[in-house]
């Protein structure tokens, strides 16, 4: 594989920016080697700047459910681009996507849009801290809710493959509230609920974990922080970033009939454009100024180019026929790797959720952090380098989920399913 220009493009951004990327889980530092730079995107492929194709299962970590460059997606920014690039002011297009979103998670009722799920998360916990007028949050080891300071706690995968536990930069002060427990974990909840009675303000959760890895919540551990949290008067924030529109078109809270307070979004609802959204039960959202006291604002928030995006992308998801098409070739695909590896010998566990999907090299069952972090990030370093070569762009570490989206067909599945067996054969 010939990737001379990146290597060059590589050099020179090494020099421009820090590590020569704007978001270190870019880096390819886990799995050797070094970032590709990218020339265009089209359905489920990538092309390289030396002209090499992948069938990517990054998908821009997350967002391009409809694939690259979506003709409905592309047709709708270019008309939506010669009316004008941001207003400052409101426009319809807030409305059409705020009603496209409560109708796939009826529990939001009211919706603030950001710009990014950073902003949402951070938002969010700002509300639940004013509405309840409390200082403490708790948050599970490996969910990563973006880079928000109160936030950068035991935060899975950018952090972990880096190596680094917390961050420098980080004040105590600012964490110093911050409640960890181990994903999965009910009791080690209750514990923190007992330890500080009406002192926590909220809980938030990946409901489906997808920055350690994917793992999956177990029976009951949705549910159970439903209910420890409304019996303590905290609130429960569903941190929906990545699973929202992806383990099913209602979110995760649509998929385990759960009703969090708050629901924080991202990444899909933008379809590509920068986009976030945090909403949930109205007289909690009216705490947000200008009706409310809590503030919080945005040059950019709305933003018509970014509001069209989603819009065209959750009306794209919602068309007959696309979500079943999506799962069966998850569905599709999870079978096919699970035969390969079982045909090598090579222990894996594999795990999917509607449109997400990963794969740990490991032995055990993987359930939360510590299972995780014991997978065999050798083997999958292997494994990583060995699909790229063989044209399939995953993501550069073992604590990243991957992605479908509609446009990976049966042949797309077929090659990757092939290209795995011959990845897996190849491991020590
Ligand atoms: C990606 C992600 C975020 C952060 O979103 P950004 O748009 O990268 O700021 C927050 N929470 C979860 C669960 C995510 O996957």
């Amino acid at each position: 594989m010939n990737i001379e220009k990146s290597k060059e493009l590589f050099a020179e951004a090494k020099k421009l920016l820090p590590g020569g990327v704007d978001s270190p889980v870019r880096a390819f530092r886990a799995v050797g080697g070094q970032p590709l730079f990218i020339e265009r995107g089209e359905g489920a492929y990538l092309t390289d700047v030396d002209g090499n194709r992948y069938i990517d299962y990054v998908l821009s970590w997350g967002p391009l459910i409809l694939g690259h460059a979506h003709p409905r997606v592309v047709q709708a920014l270019q008309t939506a681009v010669t009316h004008g690039t941001s207003y400052g002011a409101p426009s319809p297009l807030e409305n059409e996507l705020a009603k496209q979103v409560m109708r796939l998670m009826p529990n939001i009722e009211m919706i603030r849009f950001v710009n990014s799920g950073t902003e949402a998360t951070m938002s969010a916990l700002r509300l639940a801290r004013a509405f309840t007028q409390r200082s403490k949050i708790v948050k599970f080891r490996g969910n990563y809710h973006g880079h928000a300071d109160m936030l950068l706690v035991q935060a899975g995968s950018g952090v972990a493959t880096l190596g680094l536990p917390d961050s420098p930069g980080v004040p105590q002060a600012t964490t110093a509230d911050t409640l960890v427990a181990p994903y999965n974990d009910i009791e080690a909840v209750k514990q923190l609920f007992a330890q500080f009675p009406g002192e926590i303000a909220a809980v938030i959760v990946e409901p489906v974990s997808g920055n350690m890895g994917l793992v999956p919540p177990v029976e009951g551990f949705l549910q159970g922080l439903r209910e420890v949290s409304a019996n303590d008067g905290a609130l429960l924030i569903f941190d929906e970033v990545m699973t929202g529109f992806r383990v099913h078109p209602g979110g995760a809270q649509t998929l385990y009939k759960i009703k969090p307070d708050i629901t924080a979004l991202g990444k899909v609802i933008g379809g590509g454009l920068p986009v976030g959204a945090y909403g949930g039960r109205r007289d909690i959202m009216e705490m947000v100024a200008p009706v409310g006291p809590m503030y919080q604002a945005g040059t950019l928030s709305g933003n018509p180019l970014a509001m069209t995006a989603g819009l065209e992308t959750l009306k794209g998801l919602q068309e007959p026929g696309v979500w079943e098409m999506l799962v069966a070739h998850g569905s599709q695909l999870m079978e096919g790797l699970k035969t390969a590896a079982s045909e090598a010998n090579i222990p894996i566990q594999p795990n999917r959720i509607g449109t997400m999907f990963g794969l740990f090299f490991a032995d055990a069952p993987v359930t939360n952090w510590e299972t995780a972090s014991r997978a065999n990030t050798d083997r999958f370093a292997q494994y990583f380098r060995s699909m790229l070569a063989q044209g399939i762009y995953l993501a550069p570490s073992q604590f990243e989920a991957g992605f479908l989206s509609t446009q990976h067909g049966t042949e797309e599945v077929e090659k990757t399913v092939v290209a795995a067996a011959a990845a897996f054969a190849g491991l020590d």
